[in-house]
């Protein structure tokens, strides 16, 4: 008996090199500046790849694999891959062949499993044409108008999260985040570009992942007067609900949830397919530590103003903008924000997140934000310096002749009533605001006593 089991335990290892790995399935990203082909594998999948010409083709060959899944169809939007197929050779090999619709530069890298995928070998597809496709749409405004004359566009950069290979959260209908976050992203956008003065970039638009940096340098490529990345997450709770706006800290986080939140966004690299070991991408840490210090500051103001809109459009999830170290913030030189817009593992927040008008509302929430924040900080040789007012545009511009009081210091609307002789709802209504959002500097009407 003992042998048989030695012998056994000789055998199963044998045995289980002896099954061919296997791909269950394959998936295609159409990107601007890319087309990647994902396979999933139960077992890292040693590999050759190499390119053929007339036609033009990719060749993988996989040493010990059979395709037990599907492998995807090309789209017709897709300018470089016109097809994927397989055969064994006779020498036992797997050969995946991809056809082409014009010369590509590929790369090929194998992932390791994580907590949505098993093994993935990834193929990167690139035109080998010098022409990039990966600037978003146009060419960057502030560029074009240097050497104009005249005020230029405020540029926004909009960054829809996740996308790809990441569908980041999955509520419990199955909705998936990154289909929520391009659509309040569109709207936003939109609003954006409706803004006289105001110009959108959309960071992602279509379903492909763009690795953390690459949204950054995007930004920064566009020169981007300010970076709002949305998005819409689950938490362990499912009870956990409404917006919250983050920054980034420049030491700890506000709360474990920031924490938490921050560590999910930031594997979303390793989800989203993108290759680790490629530094290349990797910004320099002293370049942007240097540049951040004094862009925290507008990152606040920001993130202020656009909480304090969400907040009248539902429910807050926190008060105050939230700090943690999410990696997509660590833009130097553009103040930078993430809106939580809900949580899509609140089954009622996913069903709010799918209606369009509910979108529509965040979205114009997150614009009335932005364009508070810019109408009180409105960057030198924009449109936006020529329109005035250091101040808070959401406080009514005091009437000539009227009284006013400037808040100071240790100010609450309860004491500048007494002050005035007024009552304290007519002074709240007559400014529309509450407690919590008195600023030093805002200038508030005395109604009539
Ligand atoms: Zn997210």
């Amino acid at each position: 008996m003992p042998k048989l089991l030695a012998l056994l335990s000789l055998l199963v290892p044998l045995l289980a090199q002896a099954a061919p790995a296997e791909i269950s399935g394959a998936r295609l990203w159409i990107a601007p500046d890319q087309t990647q082909l994902v396979m999933d594998a139960n077992a890292p999948l040693e590999h050759k790849i190499f390119s053929v010409s007339d036609p033009n083709r990719l060749i993988i060959d996989i040493p010990d694999a059979r395709v037990t899944g599907k492998l995807p169809l090309a789209e017709p939007a897709d300018l470089l891959v016109k097809g994927v197929r397989s055969g064994l050779l006779d020498n036992g090999q797997l050969r995946i062949v991809i056809d082409l619709k014009q010369a590509v530069r590929a790369k090929s890298f194998v992932l390791e499993p994580n907590e949505r995928y098993g093994h993935r070998l990834v193929v990167d597809m690139a035109p080998k044409t010098a022409k990039n496709r990966s600037s978003p749409t146009t060419p960057s405004p502030k560029a074009d108008a240097k050497g104009q004359q005249g005020p230029r566009d405020l540029i926004i950069a909009i960054d829809p999260g996740h996308g790809g290979e990441d569908p980041g959260a999955i509520g419990s209908e199955g909705t998936l985040e990154k289909n929520i976050t391009l659509a309040i992203s569109h709207k936003l956008a939109n609003l954006v570009n409706g803004e006289p003065g105001m110009r959108a970039v959309l960071l992602r638009d279509g379903d492909y992942y763009l690795s953390l940096n690459k949204r950054i340098e995007l930004a920064l490529q566009q020169d981007a007067d300010l970076f709002v990345s949305i998005h819409a997450d689950a938490f362990v709770d499912q009870g956990a609900g409404g917006s919250s706006v983050f920054v980034l800290a420049s030491d700890g986080a506000t709360s474990q949830q920031a924490n938490w939140l921050a560590e999910r966004e930031n594997s979303a690299d390793r989800i989203g397919g993108i290759d680790l070991q490629d530094k290349s991408q990797a910004l320099s840490k002293t370049l942007w530590e240097m540049a951040l210090k004094g862009t925290l500051e507008h990152s606040d103001l920001a993130a202020r103003a656009v909480l304090e809109n969400l907040s009248k459009v539902g429910a807050v999830h926190h008060a105050k903008v939230q700090r943690a170290g999410f990696a997509v913030l660590k833009v130097p030189s553009i103040p930078s924000l993430l809106i939580e817009t809900a949580f899509i593992s609140n089954p009622e927040e996913e069903k709010r997140l799918l209606s369009g008008d509910y979108q529509a509302r965040l979205a114009g929430a997150i614009a009335r934000g932005i364009k508070t924040y810019f109408a009180a900080n409105p960057p030198p040789g924009t449109r936006w310096a020529g329109k005035g007012g250091r101040r808070q545009a959401s406080v009514p511009k005091p009437v000539a002749g009227g009284r006013q009081h400037v808040i100071g210091k240790g100010d609450t609307l309860e004491r500048i009533a007494q002050q005035y002789e007024v009552s304290l709802s007519a002074l709240r209504s007559a400014n529309k605001v509450e407690a919590a959002k008195l600023r030093i500097g805002d200038v508030l009407i005395i109604p009539e006593g």
